[in-house]
C-alpha cells in the first residue's frame, strides 16, 4: 500500500477579446455567427497571403503578462508548428515557440485560508484554429468545417507541476479568468471556449517516491469538470499503481456525459511538430518605454482590491474575497456602501440574499434591477422600525424580481410593521389564554417557551410585529 499524492501542471488558452484576428483585419468576435463570414485569404491560408502582426493582440499579451507577474521580453518571435488537420488552413499553425513573449511569471491562489504560489513557466501568442462540424451518422455523415475561429489570437499559459489537487487547479482557473476579465483582455468564458485548459497529471507514491506516467486531458469546458476529469485521473492512476500496472503516458479525453476519461492518443513528440521560424513575420520589438507603459495601465487587480477592502471596509477576508473576485461586483458594492455607510452590513446581504439570488437566476451584475439606492432604503426603512428583517427579505426579493423601490413594495403589499402596540397586546392575551399548559411551561422555567408565543404574533400579523416588542409585552404579561 503506497501513499498517493497527484501532480498537475496545467496549459491553458486565452481567447483575446481583441477587435481583429492576430494576422488579419477580420473580426475577431466570431463566437455564434454563421460559420465563414469572418474570413480573408490570410486566415484561410490562400497563396501569397502575408500576415501582418495586430499590434493590440500584442498589447493585450503583454497586459496579461504583467498581472501574472510574469518577466517579458523586449525580443520575441513567431514560429510555424507544422501538423495536418482539415481546420488548420496552413498546414502549419503561427505560434510562439523559441521565443516567447513572456516567462517566469506566477499565481498566487487561496487553498483553505493559505496563499499558495503556482509557478507560470511562460506565456506565448499564437493563432487559434478553426472548427470542425460533424452532422449525422455512419453512412450518411458529413464533416464541414467553419474557418471563423481561424486566426483569432490566443495567449497560452503553461504553469509549472505546482498544482497538487483537483481543487487547486480549479481554484487556479477561477483567479486566471478573474485576472484576465479585471484587465478585459477576454472574456475568459470556458463554456464559450474563450478559456480552455489541457491538465497534465501524475501520480507520486510519497512512500516509494515512485512516479507514474503524465497523462494530458483534455475537452473539460467547465471549472467543475477539470476538476471532476483531475479526481477521475488520480483514482484511475492510483488504483492502477496499486495494482503494480503501469498506465501509458497518453491523452486522454474528459467524456462529460459518462463522467469519465477516455484515451484519445499516445502523446506527440514536440519533436513532431518540426517547428522553424515564421519567416513572413517580423520579431515582435517592445521598447522598454513601451513595456512600461502597458504596466502602468494595469487596473487594480482582485489580491490588492481584495487588501483594499479588508482595510478600508473592515470586511473578513473571506467576504474581501468573494467581493472583489467579479470586478463588477465589487464596483456595485463600492457604490452601494457609498450611499449605506453600512460596509458589514452591506457585504452581508450581498453575500446571503444577492449573491444566492443571482446565482440561483444565472443573473450578472449588469442584469441587475436591484440598485445601490434600493439597499440604501431598504436599510433606512429597517433602522426606523418600519419593517422587521425578515421582511426586509421579502422585499428584497421582489426589488431584485422587478426593480421596483422597497417603499413602493411594502406600500402595495402592506408590510409595515404592526406598531400597535395594544394590536399586539390583544393577540398575545388570546394565545395565552388558549395555552394554558405552555404558560405554566414557561413560569416553571422552560423560557424557551416563549419562541412559542412570538411565533403565535408572527402568524396573526404575517410577520410583521416586530418581535422585541413582542418579547416585552409578553414579559409583562406574564407578570416579569
Ligand atoms: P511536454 O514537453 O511534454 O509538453 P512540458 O514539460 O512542456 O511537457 O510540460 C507540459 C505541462 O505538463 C506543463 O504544464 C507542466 O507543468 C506539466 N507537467 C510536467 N511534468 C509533469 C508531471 N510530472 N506531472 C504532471 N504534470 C507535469
Ligand atoms: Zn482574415
Ligand atoms: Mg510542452
Amino acid at each position: 500500500m503506497g501513499k498517493y499524492r497527484p501532480i498537475i501542471g496545467l496549459e491553458i488558452h486565452v481567447q483575446l477579446s481583441t477587435k481583429t484576428k492576430l494576422f488579419c483585419s477580420c473580426s475577431a468576435d466570431v463566437f455564434d455567427s454563421e460559420p465563414n463570414t469572418h474570413i480573408c485569404p490570410v486566415c484561410t491560408g490562400q497563396p501569397g497571403a502575408l500576415p501582418v502582426t495586430s499590434e493590440e493582440a500584442i498589447e493585450y499579451a503583454v497586459k496579461a503578462a504583467y498581472a501574472l507577474n510574469f518577466e517579458v521580453h523586449e525580443y520575441s518571435r513567431f514560429d510555424r508548428k507544422n501538423y495536418f488537420y482539415p481546420d488548420l488552413p496552413k498546414g502549419y499553425q503561427i505560434t510562439q515557440y523559441f521565443y516567447p513573449i513572456a516567462t517566469k511569471g506566477y499565481l498566487e491562489i487561496d487553498v483553505d485560508g493559505k496563499k499558495k504560489k503556482v509557478r507560470l513557466r511562460r506565456l506565448h501568442i499564437e493563432e487559434d484554429a478553426g472548427k470542425m462540424i460533424h452532422e449525422g451518422d455512419s453512412m450518411s455523415a458529413k464533416s464541414f468545417v467553419d474557418f471563423n475561429r481561424a486566426g483569432v489570437p490566443l495567449i497560452e499559459i503553461v504553469t509549472e507541476p505546482d498544482i497538487k489537487s483537483p481543487k487547486e487547479a480549479r481554484l487556479f482557473l477561477e483567479k486566471l479568468r478573474s485576472i484576465v476579465r479585471y484587465i478585459g483582455v477576454s472574456s475568459g468564458d470556458m463554456e464559450k471556449g474563450a478559456l480552455r485548459c489541457d491538465a497534465n497529471i501524475s501520480v507520486i507514491d510519497e512512500e516509494t517516491g515512485k512516479s507514474s506516467n503524465r497523462v494530458e486531458v483534455k475537452n473539460m469546458n467547465s471549472f467543475k469538470f477539470v476538476q471532476r476529469a483531475l479526481e477521475y485521473e488520480f483514482e484511475r492512476i492510483s488504483q492502477a499503481m496499486k495494482n503494480g500496472e503501469e498506465i501509458p503516458q497518453e491523452t486522454r479525453g474528459w467524456v462529460t456525459k459518462d463522467k469519465k476519461t477516455i484515451s484519445m492518443r499516445s502523446k506527440e513528440e514536440e519533436s513532431d511538430y518540426r517547428y522553424f521560424p515564421e519567416p513572413d513575420l517580423p520579431p515582435v520589438i517592445l521598447s522598454e518605454e513601451k513595456l512600461k507603459k502597458i504596466r502602468q495601465s494595469l487596473p487594480e487587480l482582485p489580491d490588492e482590491k481584495k487588501e483594499r477592502f479588508v482595510k478600508d471596509y473592515k470586511l473578513p477576508e473571506y467576504d474581501a474575497s468573494v467581493l472583489t473576485a467579479d470586478k463588477d461586483l465589487a464596483d456595485f458594492y463600492e457604490e452601494t456602501v457609498k450611499l449605506t455607510a453600512k460596509p458589514k452590513e452591506t457585504s452581508n446581504w450581498f453575500m446571503t440574499e444577492l449573491l444566492r439570488m443571482m446565482n440561483e437566476e444565472g443573473i450578472e451584475v449588469k442584469d441587475l434591477k436591484v440598485k445601490p439606492e434600493h439597499f440604501k432604503e431598504l436599510f433606512d426603512m429597517m433602522d426606523a422600525g418600519k419593517i422587521t428583517k425578515n421582511i426586509a427579505k421579502d422585499v428584497f426579493k421582489e426589488v431584485f424580481k422587478t426593480g421596483k423601490s422597497p417603499s413602493e413594495i411594502v406600500k402595495e403589499k402592506g408590510l409595515e410593521v404592526v406598531a400597535d402596540e395594544s394590536e399586539i397586546e390583544r393577540i398575545l392575551k388570546e394565545a395565552i389564554e388558549k395555552n394554558p399548559k405552555a404558560v405554566e411551561q414557561y413560569k416553571n422555567g422552560k423560557k424557551g417557551i416563549m419562541g412559542f408565543f412570538i411565533g403565535q404574533v408572527m402568524r396573526a400579523t404575517s410577520g410583521k410585529a416586530d418581535p422585541k416588542v413582542v418579547q416585552k409585552i409578553f414579559r409583562k404579561l406574564m407578570g416579569e
